[in-house]
């Protein structure tokens, strides 16, 4: 990590990444993906249920990467649990405009501590890291089996 990040930013992503929310594997679910960055090396397996195809009832993430791969992951599973599957897809969206259109007008209500990784567009490298879990959890509604950043 570059070392100009702000302290809260770092903060929060190293607490995210020691301790992982969701950060174990579903026993019955209903959809799931496989995600992976080949520039960085990050690796993710996300796991819902979705009872009836509209409420998220629970999120679940494994694998291995770098710390905003993990901390995304992370922040993803707490997103999306709970709403329904259009509210995720909803987040999908805010989250990748903050990612990648500077000037962006967010609906931070929207967002919520997703918000904690807008930090991450100076960083152009990183992006993919923090939307790896983010195309993994498309693929995983659309019923594809792998979803890769390249
Ligand atoms: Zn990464």
């Amino acid at each position: 990590m570059a070392s100009d990040l702000s302290d809260l930013y770092q903060e929060i992503l190293l607490e995210h990444n020691r301790r992982p929310r969701n950060f174990r594997t579903l026993d019955d679910p209903t959809h799931q993906a496989d995600g992976y960055n080949p520039l960085c090396g990050d690796e993710i397996s996300l796991q819902l249920r979705i009872a009836g195809g509209e409420t998220v009832d629970d999120a679940a993430f494994q694998g291995h990467g770098c710390a905003i791969s993990r901390a995304s992951a992370s922040l993803l599973t707490q997103a999306v649990k709970g709403g329904s599957s259009a509210e995720a897809m909803a987040k999908f969206d805010e989250f990748h405009r903050m990612l990648t259109e500077p000037d962006a007008e967010l609906d931070y209500d929207l967002l919520g501590d997703l918000e904690m990784l807008a930090g991450v567009i100076a960083y152009p490298t990183r992006i993919k890291c923090a939307i790896l879990a983010w195309h993994t959890l498309k693929a995983a509604m659309a019923g594809e089996a792998i979803a890769t950043t390249e």
